[in-house]
């Protein structure tokens, strides 16, 4: 039988190209392999690093230098590798409470410490000399806060140099002179991808280097690696990819990195439906960075063609934790319509490993061009105040031996409790937790308070909305409820 030519090559294209994944999908596939399992969760520590850091200094892949201090006296280290002429310099959480990159940073270093890849990362390091700095203001890492110890926030310190966290990255940018610059951040988890209601799990931007926002070789380098970043997460994010604004900011490190000379990228970590601890997010990032360099290191990325980048969409700020959504509101006798929208914000224990929820009602009204992580439609719904349940109870032991759904289907949101440990910050159940002599305020729908009300059809509570959570109190339905109130 005789084959047409055309036919047999077209078979191979298509055998070789489904027996030889690309190095992006084979990055995401084989992801739990090199993920550091020291680093969980959000609130690290620059005393959790160093043990990390230390097993790279006598590694002959690595080198491992010292070049600052913060205020506060922590180390700042430049862990390196590779021997090749481009040089690209990465650096993380130069604000306190961005450390999803940190993370994905330690995970690259476990897939360069392993033996797998070699070729793909023969290629890498032959024609790269990466450069990595994390957690570039510990201070602020350790109380879990964007600023520095001084109180400014570097990222606003690139020409004053007041920070030593500022002037460690300039003076290690001059040295290094490089080609590259990965300046890599989180941003709110309320950014979403303009006019949808996708979470903008990664924002970009290549900086302006001027009030003109020229672009040129430098700035256009820049925007050709995030157009082949963009394209990963899209894969593996659909839709979830915002682009700042670039306007020019004078004193921001990105954009005089851009204007002496590095091609600078800003990575944004934001948010991703049920990953509060934005494991997800640090995967991408691994993948996403990790492919960038490869790219960077092929030269193929300079093939992309400029305009794609202002394809990518805007980020934009219209994103809650809830909305609800349509809901009836009873007012001096009349009734209205109206959405509400709610963020759960996050309040640091003391040591700042840990947290708790105190949510707060951000907007009402007409929300229709807002979205929510989770929303309700609560058409036909009445919004009513919870009670306080009339029986004074008398440890939390007690409160648990309740029916608390039992409690919220009765219309009740708050429960006296005579003694209530000093130790306990929030509680545990999704009741709100009140002292003897509390008095509770008037109930109103109005921003700044904690979103807590009920929703009533047919004379039958349905759902329970308890510091920001929402509770169904029809269907048997798994809650993403954390905590509720204590009112001492
Ligand atoms: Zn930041």
């Amino acid at each position: 039988m005789r084959i047409p030519i055309t036919a047999l090559i077209l078979f191979v294209c298509i055998f070789s190209h489904a027996q030889q994944k690309d190095l992006t999908t084979q990055l995401y596939e084989t992801y739990e392999t090199y993920k550091e399992p020291l680093l969980q969760k959000r609130r690290i520590k620059h005393h959790e690093l160093q043990p990390l850091i230390e097993q790279y200094k006598n590694h002959p892949k690595f080198k491992v230098a010292q070049v600052g201090k913060s205020i506060e006296g922590r180390s700042l280290s430049l862990i390196s590798l590779g021997e090749g002429p481009t040089d690209v310099f990465l650096w993380s959480q130069m604000h306190g409470d961005e450390p999803t990159a940190t993370q994905a940073i330690f995970d690259i270093f476990n897939f360069f410490k392993s033996d797998d890849f070699a070729v793909e990362k023969q290629e890498i390091l032959a024609n790269c000399t990466l450069h990595f700095l994390p957690m570039l203001n510990p201070d602020g890492a350790e109380v879990f806060q964007r600023r520095n110890r001084l109180g400014i926030d570097v990222n606003r310190d690139a020409l004053r140099l007041q920070s030593p966290e500022g002037q460690t990255l300039k003076r290690v940018r001059d040295s290094l002179n490089a080609d590259f610059g990965f300046n890599l951040h989180d941003q709110s988890t309320y950014y979403n991808a303009e006019r949808t209601e996708k979470p903008a799990t990664i924002s970009y931007l290549a900086p302006a280097y001027n009030y003109e926002k020229d672009i040129n070789e430098v700035r256009g380098n820049a925007m050709k690696v995030i157009v082949f970043m963009n394209k990963i997460i899209q894969k593996y994010a659909p839709g979830q990819v915002g682009r700042y604004n670039d306007d020019f900011e004078p004193r921001a490190f990105g954009d005089n990195i851009q204007k002496w000379g590095t091609s600078a990228i800003l990575i944004e970590s934001g948010g991703y439906h049920n990953d509060v601890e934005k494991q997800e997010i640090r995967k991408l990032n691994y993948v996403s960075i990790l492919s960038a360099i490869y790219t960077i290191a092929k030269e193929n990325y300079k093939d992309i063609a400029l305009e794609e980048y202002e394809e990518i969409p805007e980020n934009d700020r219209k994103l809650f934790d809830l909305k609800i959504a349509n809901a009836t509101y009873p007012l001096l006798g009349k009734n209205y319509i109206f959405d509400i929208g709610m963020n759960r914000l996050e309040v640091d224990k003391k040591d700042h490993n840990d947290f708790w929820y105190s949510s707060r009602i951000l907007d009402q009204g007409d929300l229709s061009t807002y979205y929510g992580y989770e929303t309700l439609d609560a058409s036909g719904h009445t919004i009513v105040p919870g009670k306080v349940y009339p029986k004074l109870v008398n440890t939390l032991n007690d409160l648990a031996a309740l029916d608390i759904t039992s409690l919220l289907k009765s219309g009740y949101t708050y429960v006296r409790v005579e003694n209530i440990p000093s130790s306990k910050l929030s509680s545990p159940f999704p009741i709100h937790i009140i002292g003897k002599r509390y008095k509770l305020p008037e109930f109103s729908i109005e921003i700044g308070l904690n979103p807590t009300f009920l929703l009533e059809k047919g004379g039958k509570i349905t759902h329970a909305i308890i510091n920001g959570f929402l509770i169904d109190l029809e269907a048997d339905k798994k809650t993403n409820f954390k905590n509720a109130m204590i009112y001492r």
